[in-house]
């Protein structure tokens, strides 16, 4: 890109929380993209330890924590004004107590995850209350009694985010190449039909981070390519997904939930410690991790046909992750020991030397068998494309971009996820930033290139059940 266009103004100031690896990749884009008054730019970070970004552009520094007791009174004095924007992208913050008060004084938010105040993850004593089915139906909750108003766009990164726009991209080629000519949905039931009609049952967020360093990750040292607290946080919620209405078995230690819309189960053990079969186009089948997921439960929800725990239709819907190596060898490390690791490291784009990101929607089920649609973003791309971030960043922070263009452009839409949004436009500010953006078909399916030396108790009749999808 060698201009860059304006997407619009912000009036007001604009209040940055959490200046992390997304943070310092965001700004940088919004400082291409927007119009904003300059003198008006604010981050609240606790631990800044270079602040040569912030105060060569005269970015005011508020050094401290946001917490339960000080947050409204914080804000309440930055956004005095009653108007601006507050971009959260930071761990251990409430987004629902956040979002709430932004849209009492009038102000555009956004964020990436439905954050919880710090000692949620690990103090929470009953598991089904430390799932992101109970963190996103508070904010389902929040919308549903509190309607409309200041846009307030939750879970905006690439996943959650960007891949909820790829899943309706990828419905749309899907209905192409099997010779429909299906015009676009306009609403939720729309999309949802179209998917139940496509015959899609599932999907995986199918991810291969193959970003690596030359450095030998240490033993103590827990390495990834985004948030390690974010990563050792999510890792350690029970694994969780949005569950279809195909599946015809159940693992043993799985629940489903009593209120809320009933889309998602969860199973008794850390997503992080959960494998999955899966596919991405570089490696082909590879195992993935069942981390929990907002857009887990977001995407099966949003296409479901019908309504509560036994609706017509509904997509199964999960994470399949494998972060880049050293993360695995992070993973292995922190369970293996009984203990997070003390030295924790964000591999930057000055110490990758290679590798991508390719983060897609494995589309399952139809006709077709299935099709992978996304982007296979490269860490020498990126260095072209933005400053101050990896491939992984760059996929978020573009996504972050993308949101708050929508939500400038649909000021009084009240609480959305990104299922919610106008995905064309939104893939259309965030595309430039994305590198290749493919769509591949496989033949492959979770009981096909299995070892067969030791017998395994699989669904020979329906490839795509959870069952063989679950590694043993
Ligand atoms: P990071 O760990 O690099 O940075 C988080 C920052 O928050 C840190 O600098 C930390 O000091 C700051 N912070 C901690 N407590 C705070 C508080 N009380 N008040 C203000 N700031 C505080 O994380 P990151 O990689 O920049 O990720 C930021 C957020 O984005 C995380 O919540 C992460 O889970 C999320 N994320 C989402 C996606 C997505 O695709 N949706 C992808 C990556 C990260």
């Amino acid at each position: 890109m060698t201009s860059f266009p304006c997407h619009g103004r912000i009036d007001g100031p604009i209040v940055m929380i959490g200046f992390g690896s997304i943070g310092r990749g965001t700004l940088p884009l919004i400082e291409r993209h927007f119009e904003y008054d300059a003198k008006k730019v604010f981050v609240i970070e606790p631990n800044l330890d270079d602040h040569t970004f912030l105060s060569q552009r005269g970015i005011h520094h508020v050094e401290m924590a946001l917490t339960r007791e000080n947050y409204r009174d914080v804000l309440g004095r930055l956004f005095a004004e009653g108007k601006g924007f507050c971009v959260n992208l930071s761990v251990d913050t409430s987004s629902l107590d956040i979002m709430k008060c932004c849209r009492e004084l009038g102000v555009l938010y956004i964020d990436t995850v439905v954050e919880p105040w710090a000692g949620f993850y690990f103090d929470t004593e009953d598991n089904s209350k430390r799932t992101n089915y109970a963190l996103r139906q508070a904010v389902r909750d929040e919308k549903a009694r509190n309607p409309g108003g200041p846009t307030a766009v939750s879970c905006c990164g690439a996943n959650p985010g960007m891949v909820s726009w790829f899943v309706k991209e990828a419905l749309m080629t899907l209905a192409a190449d099997t010779g429909r000519t299906d015009p676009m949905p306009k609403d939720r039931h729309g999309w949802a039909r179209m998917m139940q009609s496509l015959g899609v049952k599932g999907i995986h967020i199918a991810e291969r981070d193959t970003q690596k360093s030359t450095r030998q990750k240490k033993i103590g040292t827990f390495v990834n390519t985004w948030s390690v607290e974010g990563f050792i946080s999510e890792g350690f919620q029970p694994a969780e997904l949005g569950w279809g209405t195909h599946e015809t078995w159940m693992p043993e230690d799985a629940q489903g939930h009593e209120a809320g819309c009933q889309a998602a189960i969860w199973i008794s053990r850390p997503g992080a410690m959960t494998r999955v079969h899966t596919w991405c186009p570089t490696p082909g089948p590879q195992f993935g991790f069942l981390v929990t997921h907002n857009e887990a439960i977001s995407i099966s929800d949003y296409f479901t046909v019908g309504e509560g725990a036994n609706p017509e239709y509904r997509p199964t819907c999960h994470y399949a992750y494998h972060p880049c190596d050293d993360a695995v060898l992070s993973l292995h490390e922190t369970f293996g020991s009984g203990k997070i690791q003390q030295v924790q490291h964000i591999l930057d784009e000055n110490e990758i030397t290679g590798g991508i990101d390719e983060l897609g929607v494995l589309l399952y089920g139809h006709e077709k068998n299935a099709l992978w649609f996304g982007s296979r973003l490269s860490i020498e791309e990126t260095r072209d494309l933005a400053p101050f971030q990896n491939a992984t960043g760059l996929q978020v922070s573009s996504a972050v971009l993308a949101g708050m263009v929508w939500a400038l452009e649909n000021p009084n839409a009240g609480i959305v996820e990104t299922d919610e949004m106008d995905h064309v436009r939104c893939l259309e500010i965030q595309r430039p930033y994305l590198g290749p953006v493919e769509a591949h078909y496989t033949d492959w399916t979770p009981i096909s290139e299995r070892w067969t030396q030791f017998e395994e108790d699989i669904d020979e009749a329906d490839p795509w059940q959870f069952k063989n999808v679950l590694a043993s």
